[in-house]
């Protein structure tokens, strides 16, 4: 899923800060806008943060329904940062079904991200999870919010989608991070971002090299790329049904 050119520049310069005047002596923006800042490793229960009177993590999200499986149980180590379950998406709030980060995925996908992620390993590289299943109520309070927005072309181009793979568990948008720290290796553009760049080779240097490392990875695994969208990857050939069921606070 993703977002268009004016939709994905207002979302890079929330991303990135911009707004209000940053402070004379702000940290300095990191030089490639790749992900949401929070990353909650799995299985941590908080995610780390830098300031002592930061606002409480949010809940994690408690157990999937009997059709999908947790993948921070199945991939130890993955980590997360769920943008829909912030205001840091393209919509600039939560999207309905968030109610708590989490990561739900078919058993399939869950399996073969597993394998994905051990083939990465011994390269001192792991998996950060942007979304996985998806509700379908959320999927549906994208499309309106680009018809609100005048933004039919995002349908049209195919950036959002009325009906994803998504929603049936059998879809998954990551990146790459640096196993023992968590850091996101540069990608050269943003996660859900409705940009050329965000095309799967429209990068140079070592954010193309990283594109492909995990292009390649995912492959090696049975999952099918998105050309449009190079966090974006699914497993076409399974089946399983659309579901609408929310991600809820772990009790
Ligand atoms: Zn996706």
């Amino acid at each position: 899923m993703t977002r268009g050119l004016r939709g994905g520049a207002a979302w890079l310069l929330l991303a990135c800060g911009a707004g209000p005047a940053p402070a004379p002596d702000a940290a300095p923006a990191p030089v490639a806008a790749t992900a949401p800042t929070a990353i909650d490793a799995a299985p941590r229960v908080a995610a780390p943060t830098t300031a002592v009177d930061a606002p409480a993590a949010p809940p994690v999200a408690g157990p999937p329904p009997p059709e999908l499986v947790d993948l921070r149980v199945a991939v130890p180590g993955l980590r997360l940062a769920i943008g829909y379950a912030t205001a840091e998406n393209f919509t600039g709030a939560p999207l309905p079904g968030y109610d708590a980060p989490g990561a739900w995925a078919h058993p399939e996908l869950a399996s073969a991200l597993r394998a994905v992620d051990d083939a990465l390993a011994p390269e001192g590289l792991g998996l950060l999870v942007f979304d996985a299943y998806r509700p379908k109520r959320a999927t549906a309070a994208m499309v309106a919010w680009a018809r609100a927005q005048g933004r039919s072309d995002l349908l049209r181009d195919g950036y959002i989608a009325e009906r994803s793979q998504h929603n049936r568990g059998l879809a998954i948008d990551l990146t790459l991070v640096a196993r023992d720290t968590g850091a996101p290796l540069d990608m050269g553009g943003a996660w859900d971002a409705f940009l050329p760049e965000s095309a799967a080779f429209a990068a140079t240097g070592d954010a193309l090299a990283h594109r492909k490392r995990l292009r390649e990875a995912m492959l090696e695994h049975r999952f099918s790329p998105h050309d449009g969208e190079w966090w974006h990857f699914s497993l076409p050939h399974a089946r399983a049904p659309v579901l609408d069921v929310v991600y809820a606070p772990a009790r």
